[in-house]
Protein backbone atom coordinates (compact mmCIF):
# COMPACT_ATOMS: atom_id res chain seq x y z
CA UNK A 1 0.00 0.00 0.00
CA UNK A 2 1.55 3.69 -0.69
CA UNK A 3 0.30 6.80 1.15
CA UNK A 4 -0.72 9.58 -1.47
CA UNK A 5 0.77 12.52 0.67
CA UNK A 6 0.74 16.42 -0.40
CA UNK A 7 3.15 18.90 1.02
CA UNK A 8 1.19 22.40 -0.09
CA UNK A 9 3.43 25.33 0.77
CA UNK A 10 0.72 28.46 1.09
CA UNK A 11 -2.76 27.76 2.48
CA UNK A 12 -4.87 28.72 -0.83
CA UNK A 13 -2.50 25.56 -2.49
CA UNK A 14 -3.62 23.45 0.49
CA UNK A 15 -7.18 24.50 0.37
CA UNK A 16 -7.61 23.61 -3.62
CA UNK A 17 -6.04 20.55 -2.67
CA UNK A 18 -8.44 19.64 0.49
CA UNK A 19 -11.06 20.53 -2.10
CA UNK A 20 -9.94 18.46 -5.16
CA UNK A 21 -8.43 15.30 -3.54
CA UNK A 22 -10.10 15.49 0.31
CA UNK A 23 -6.83 15.50 1.53
CA UNK A 24 -6.78 14.79 5.49
CA UNK A 25 -4.81 17.65 7.32
CA UNK A 26 -1.60 16.05 9.12
CA UNK A 27 -0.12 18.75 11.78
CA UNK A 28 2.18 17.00 14.20
CA UNK A 29 0.93 13.87 13.49
CA UNK A 30 0.90 13.24 17.47
CA UNK A 31 -2.79 11.86 16.74
CA UNK A 32 -2.96 10.61 13.62
CA UNK A 33 0.66 8.93 12.85
CA UNK A 34 -0.49 6.86 16.28
CA UNK A 35 -3.88 6.56 14.96
CA UNK A 36 -2.81 4.93 11.94
CA UNK A 37 0.50 3.23 13.30
CA UNK A 38 1.81 -0.31 12.49
CA UNK A 39 4.73 -0.81 14.78
CA UNK A 40 8.16 0.64 15.47
CA UNK A 41 10.11 1.69 12.73
CA UNK A 42 7.24 0.94 9.89
CA UNK A 43 5.24 3.84 8.12
CA UNK A 44 1.98 4.35 9.31
CA UNK A 45 -0.73 3.73 6.05
CA UNK A 46 -3.57 5.87 5.97
CA UNK A 47 -6.80 5.06 4.36
CA UNK A 48 -6.82 8.23 2.55
CA UNK A 49 -4.94 10.91 1.09
CA UNK A 50 -3.07 12.92 3.62
CA UNK A 51 -2.11 16.46 3.58
CA UNK A 52 0.94 17.62 5.38
CA UNK A 53 0.41 21.23 6.64
CA UNK A 54 3.52 22.34 8.51
CA UNK A 55 4.91 24.51 6.16
CA UNK A 56 1.80 27.12 5.51
CA UNK A 57 3.14 30.05 7.52
CA UNK A 58 -0.56 31.36 7.05
CA UNK A 59 -1.38 28.88 9.66
CA UNK A 60 1.08 29.91 12.55
CA UNK A 61 1.85 32.33 15.24
CA UNK A 62 -0.09 34.32 17.97
CA UNK A 63 -1.28 38.20 18.00
CA UNK A 64 -4.30 39.90 20.15
CA UNK A 65 -6.26 42.22 18.22
CA UNK A 66 -7.18 46.09 19.68
CA UNK A 67 -9.68 44.63 21.85
CA UNK A 68 -7.67 41.98 23.56
CA UNK A 69 -9.03 38.92 21.35
CA UNK A 70 -6.02 36.60 21.17
CA UNK A 71 -5.65 34.57 18.04
CA UNK A 72 -3.82 31.66 18.13
CA UNK A 73 -2.92 30.26 14.37
CA UNK A 74 -3.84 26.56 13.85
CA UNK A 75 -0.19 25.43 13.97
CA UNK A 76 0.99 27.05 16.65
CA UNK A 77 2.43 24.21 19.32
CA UNK A 78 1.64 23.79 22.81
CA UNK A 79 5.28 24.65 23.70
CA UNK A 80 4.30 28.18 21.91
CA UNK A 81 1.03 28.26 24.41
CA UNK A 82 2.69 27.77 27.09
CA UNK A 83 5.18 30.52 27.01
CA UNK A 84 3.17 33.38 25.90
CA UNK A 85 1.91 35.41 28.48
CA UNK A 86 -0.68 37.08 25.99
CA UNK A 87 -2.36 33.43 26.06
CA UNK A 88 -5.06 33.72 29.05
CA UNK A 89 -3.49 31.91 31.83
CA UNK A 90 -5.98 28.79 31.62
CA UNK A 91 -5.08 27.94 27.83
CA UNK A 92 -1.35 28.46 28.88
CA UNK A 93 -1.51 26.52 31.79
CA UNK A 94 -3.28 23.40 29.73
CA UNK A 95 -0.89 23.57 27.29
CA UNK A 96 1.67 23.61 29.73
CA UNK A 97 0.61 20.42 31.15
CA UNK A 98 -0.37 18.50 27.88
CA UNK A 99 2.17 15.39 27.63
CA UNK A 100 6.07 15.53 27.79
CA UNK A 101 8.25 18.47 26.44
CA UNK A 102 8.75 16.19 22.86
CA UNK A 103 4.90 16.02 22.34
CA UNK A 104 4.14 19.61 23.39
CA UNK A 105 7.16 21.03 20.72
CA UNK A 106 5.13 18.75 18.22
CA UNK A 107 1.26 18.95 19.14
CA UNK A 108 -0.57 21.59 17.74
CA UNK A 109 -3.96 23.71 19.37
CA UNK A 110 -5.54 22.73 15.31
CA UNK A 111 -4.74 19.20 16.23
CA UNK A 112 -5.79 18.69 19.64
CA UNK A 113 -9.41 20.27 18.25
CA UNK A 114 -8.80 18.54 14.57
CA UNK A 115 -8.85 15.30 16.88
CA UNK A 116 -11.92 16.39 18.90
CA UNK A 117 -11.09 13.95 22.05
CA UNK A 118 -12.69 14.12 25.28
CA UNK A 119 -9.81 13.99 27.01
CA UNK A 120 -8.12 16.56 24.99
CA UNK A 121 -6.79 19.62 27.34
CA UNK A 122 -7.23 23.04 25.03
CA UNK A 123 -10.78 22.38 24.01
CA UNK A 124 -11.73 22.58 28.08
CA UNK A 125 -10.41 26.12 28.55
CA UNK A 126 -11.46 27.35 25.43
CA UNK A 127 -15.42 26.36 25.97
CA UNK A 128 -15.01 28.24 29.13
CA UNK A 129 -13.68 31.35 27.58
CA UNK A 130 -16.10 31.27 24.84
CA UNK A 131 -13.11 30.52 22.09
CA UNK A 132 -13.76 30.23 18.36
CA UNK A 133 -12.42 28.18 15.67
CA UNK A 134 -11.98 29.82 12.46
CA UNK A 135 -12.45 27.37 9.78
CA UNK A 136 -11.46 27.85 6.05
CA UNK A 137 -12.79 26.47 2.52
CA UNK A 138 -11.74 28.22 -0.79
CA UNK A 139 -14.86 29.58 -0.83
CA UNK A 140 -16.28 30.52 2.62
CA UNK A 141 -14.44 31.79 6.09
CA UNK A 142 -16.63 30.51 8.88
CA UNK A 143 -16.52 31.06 12.71
CA UNK A 144 -18.12 29.19 15.39
CA UNK A 145 -17.70 28.18 19.32
CA UNK A 146 -15.20 25.56 19.83
CA UNK A 147 -18.13 24.02 22.29
CA UNK A 148 -20.53 24.41 19.14
CA UNK A 149 -17.65 22.52 16.41
CA UNK A 150 -17.05 19.68 18.61
CA UNK A 151 -19.86 17.30 18.54
CA UNK A 152 -18.95 14.62 20.57
CA UNK A 153 -15.47 11.59 20.65
CA UNK A 154 -14.02 12.32 17.67
CA UNK A 155 -16.91 14.17 15.77
CA UNK A 156 -16.63 17.62 15.26
CA UNK A 157 -18.40 19.90 12.02
CA UNK A 158 -14.98 20.24 9.82
CA UNK A 159 -16.45 19.97 6.20
CA UNK A 160 -14.80 18.26 3.72
CA UNK A 161 -13.19 20.79 1.87
CA UNK A 162 -12.07 23.45 4.85
CA UNK A 163 -9.07 23.67 7.26
CA UNK A 164 -8.62 25.20 11.00
CA UNK A 165 -6.90 27.93 10.35
CA UNK A 166 -6.67 29.84 13.83
CA UNK A 167 -8.62 29.75 17.55
CA UNK A 168 -9.92 33.05 18.66
CA UNK A 169 -10.22 33.60 22.46
CA UNK A 170 -11.81 36.59 23.66
CA UNK A 171 -10.14 38.51 26.73
CA UNK A 172 -11.46 37.20 29.70
CA UNK A 173 -12.80 39.24 32.63
CA UNK A 174 -13.10 37.77 35.62
CA UNK A 175 -12.65 38.01 39.68
CA UNK A 176 -11.71 34.54 40.62
CA UNK A 177 -10.27 31.64 38.33
CA UNK A 178 -9.43 28.29 38.45
CA UNK A 179 -8.27 25.47 36.72
CA UNK A 180 -7.11 21.64 37.87
CA UNK A 181 -5.70 18.61 35.85
CA UNK A 182 -6.02 15.71 37.73
CA UNK A 183 -3.50 12.48 35.88
CA UNK A 184 -1.97 9.51 36.93
CA UNK A 185 1.62 10.71 36.18
CA UNK A 186 2.99 13.67 34.43
CA UNK A 187 4.88 12.79 31.22
CA UNK A 188 2.89 11.55 28.85
CA UNK A 189 -0.24 11.38 30.79
CA UNK A 190 -3.56 12.12 29.07
CA UNK A 191 -6.01 13.90 31.73
CA UNK A 192 -8.02 11.51 33.63
CA UNK A 193 -10.06 15.06 34.95
CA UNK A 194 -9.53 18.53 34.37
CA UNK A 195 -12.25 21.44 35.51
CA UNK A 196 -11.55 25.26 35.15
CA UNK A 197 -13.96 27.96 36.53
CA UNK A 198 -14.02 31.48 36.32
CA UNK A 199 -16.24 33.98 38.65
CA UNK A 200 -16.58 37.50 38.27
CA UNK A 201 -18.24 39.65 40.81
CA UNK A 202 -19.09 43.46 41.07
CA UNK A 203 -20.46 45.50 43.77
CA UNK A 204 -20.89 42.40 45.89
CA UNK A 205 -23.04 40.24 43.05
CA UNK A 206 -21.90 37.39 41.23
CA UNK A 207 -22.69 38.75 37.70
CA UNK A 208 -20.90 36.17 35.52
CA UNK A 209 -19.77 32.54 36.56
CA UNK A 210 -18.93 29.56 33.78
CA UNK A 211 -17.55 25.95 34.42
CA UNK A 212 -16.03 23.54 32.06
CA UNK A 213 -15.26 19.64 32.88
CA UNK A 214 -12.98 17.84 30.81
CA UNK A 215 -12.66 14.07 30.68
CA UNK A 216 -16.23 13.42 31.94
CA UNK A 217 -18.15 12.47 29.52
CA UNK A 218 -18.31 12.31 25.92
CA UNK A 219 -17.65 15.65 25.12
CA UNK A 220 -16.05 19.00 27.33
CA UNK A 221 -19.35 19.65 29.98
CA UNK A 222 -20.93 23.35 30.07
CA UNK A 223 -24.07 24.35 31.04
CA UNK A 224 -25.23 27.95 30.73
CA UNK A 225 -28.48 26.62 32.71
CA UNK A 226 -26.71 25.37 35.75
CA UNK A 227 -23.98 28.56 35.60
CA UNK A 228 -27.26 30.75 36.12
CA UNK A 229 -27.48 29.19 39.33
CA UNK A 230 -25.31 31.61 40.59
CA UNK A 231 -25.59 34.64 38.35
CA UNK A 232 -26.95 37.42 40.32
CA UNK A 233 -26.52 35.94 43.74
CA UNK A 234 -24.67 37.73 46.32
CA UNK A 235 -21.35 36.64 47.48
CA UNK A 236 -21.86 36.88 50.86
CA UNK A 237 -24.51 34.38 50.32
CA UNK A 238 -22.50 32.20 48.13
CA UNK A 239 -21.74 29.28 50.84
CA UNK A 240 -25.26 28.51 51.14
CA UNK A 241 -25.81 27.86 47.75
CA UNK A 242 -22.64 25.74 47.21
CA UNK A 243 -24.19 22.38 47.67
CA UNK A 244 -27.00 22.78 45.59
CA UNK A 245 -25.11 23.95 42.85
CA UNK A 246 -22.41 21.36 42.82
CA UNK A 247 -25.18 18.69 42.99
CA UNK A 248 -26.79 20.14 40.09
CA UNK A 249 -22.84 20.23 38.49
CA UNK A 250 -23.08 16.59 38.87
CA UNK A 251 -26.26 16.33 36.59
CA UNK A 252 -23.81 18.14 33.93
CA UNK A 253 -21.06 15.90 33.71
CA UNK A 254 -21.59 11.74 32.01
CA UNK A 255 -18.53 10.39 33.21
CA UNK A 256 -18.05 6.51 31.49
CA UNK A 257 -15.06 5.28 32.50
CA UNK A 258 -14.41 5.05 36.67
CA UNK A 259 -17.29 7.14 37.16
CA UNK A 260 -17.75 7.52 40.58
CA UNK A 261 -13.95 9.11 41.48
CA UNK A 262 -15.20 11.61 38.38
CA UNK A 263 -17.62 12.29 39.85
CA UNK A 264 -16.70 12.84 43.20
CA UNK A 265 -13.52 14.39 42.50
CA UNK A 266 -15.24 17.03 40.16
CA UNK A 267 -17.96 17.69 42.68
CA UNK A 268 -14.52 18.25 45.34
CA UNK A 269 -12.66 20.88 43.06
CA UNK A 270 -16.27 23.01 42.80
CA UNK A 271 -16.65 23.07 46.36
CA UNK A 272 -13.21 24.13 47.12
CA UNK A 273 -13.25 26.48 44.57
CA UNK A 274 -16.75 28.11 45.35
CA UNK A 275 -16.29 27.65 49.05
CA UNK A 276 -12.51 30.08 48.45
CA UNK A 277 -14.75 32.56 46.82
CA UNK A 278 -17.35 32.40 49.41
CA UNK A 279 -14.63 33.74 51.56
CA UNK A 280 -13.95 36.91 49.04
CA UNK A 281 -10.07 36.41 48.92
CA UNK A 282 -8.26 39.23 46.99
CA UNK A 283 -9.25 38.39 43.04
CA UNK A 284 -6.60 36.45 41.60
CA UNK A 285 -6.55 32.38 40.71
CA UNK A 286 -7.75 30.58 43.07
CA UNK A 287 -5.10 27.55 43.87
C1 LIG B 1 2.20 9.99 24.00
C2 LIG B 1 1.08 10.96 23.77
C3 LIG B 1 0.65 11.77 24.81
C4 LIG B 1 -0.38 12.68 24.63
N1 LIG B 1 -0.75 13.46 25.67
C5 LIG B 1 -1.73 14.38 25.48
C6 LIG B 1 -2.13 15.22 26.57
O1 LIG B 1 -1.62 15.18 27.68
N2 LIG B 1 -3.15 16.09 26.33
C7 LIG B 1 -3.76 16.19 25.11
O2 LIG B 1 -4.64 17.00 24.94
N3 LIG B 1 -3.39 15.41 24.08
C8 LIG B 1 -2.39 14.51 24.23
N4 LIG B 1 -2.03 13.70 23.18
C9 LIG B 1 -2.77 13.80 21.89
C10 LIG B 1 -2.14 14.77 20.84
O3 LIG B 1 -0.77 15.01 21.09
C11 LIG B 1 -2.88 16.12 20.80
O4 LIG B 1 -4.24 15.92 20.52
C12 LIG B 1 -2.28 17.10 19.79
O5 LIG B 1 -2.67 18.43 20.09
C13 LIG B 1 -2.64 16.79 18.34
O6 LIG B 1 -2.01 17.76 17.53
P1 LIG B 1 -1.24 17.34 16.21
O7 LIG B 1 -0.78 18.59 15.57
O8 LIG B 1 -0.19 16.32 16.50
O9 LIG B 1 -2.45 16.70 15.40
P2 LIG B 1 -2.47 15.65 14.17
O10 LIG B 1 -2.17 14.28 14.66
O11 LIG B 1 -1.63 16.19 13.06
O12 LIG B 1 -3.99 15.78 13.80
C14 LIG B 1 -5.02 15.39 14.70
C15 LIG B 1 -6.37 15.53 14.00
O13 LIG B 1 -6.67 16.89 13.74
C16 LIG B 1 -6.78 17.13 12.33
N5 LIG B 1 -6.11 18.41 12.07
C17 LIG B 1 -4.87 18.80 12.48
N6 LIG B 1 -4.65 20.07 12.12
C18 LIG B 1 -5.74 20.50 11.46
C19 LIG B 1 -6.12 21.74 10.84
N7 LIG B 1 -5.33 22.82 10.86
N8 LIG B 1 -7.32 21.80 10.23
C20 LIG B 1 -8.17 20.72 10.24
N9 LIG B 1 -7.89 19.55 10.83
C21 LIG B 1 -6.68 19.43 11.43
C22 LIG B 1 -6.10 15.95 11.66
O14 LIG B 1 -6.63 15.71 10.38
C23 LIG B 1 -6.43 14.83 12.64
O15 LIG B 1 -7.75 14.38 12.46
C24 LIG B 1 -1.00 12.78 23.34
C25 LIG B 1 -0.55 11.98 22.28
C26 LIG B 1 0.47 11.09 22.49
C27 LIG B 1 0.93 10.25 21.32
Amino acid sequence: MVNTCYIPKTLEEALKIRKETGAVPLAGGTDLMVAYKRGVGITPVFPFPVMIITQLDELKGIKVEEDGTVVIGALTTSVEIAKDERVPYFVRLAASKMGAVSLRNTATIGGNIGNSSPKGDLPQPLILLDATVVLQSLDNTREMKVDDFIIKAKKNQLAEDEIIVAVRIPKPDYTYGYYRKIGTRRANAISKLTLSSIMKVENGVITDFRASSGAAGPKVARSREVEKMLIGKPIFELSSFIEEFVEAWDGVISPHAMPEFRRATTKNMLRHFLSVCADQPEPGIIE
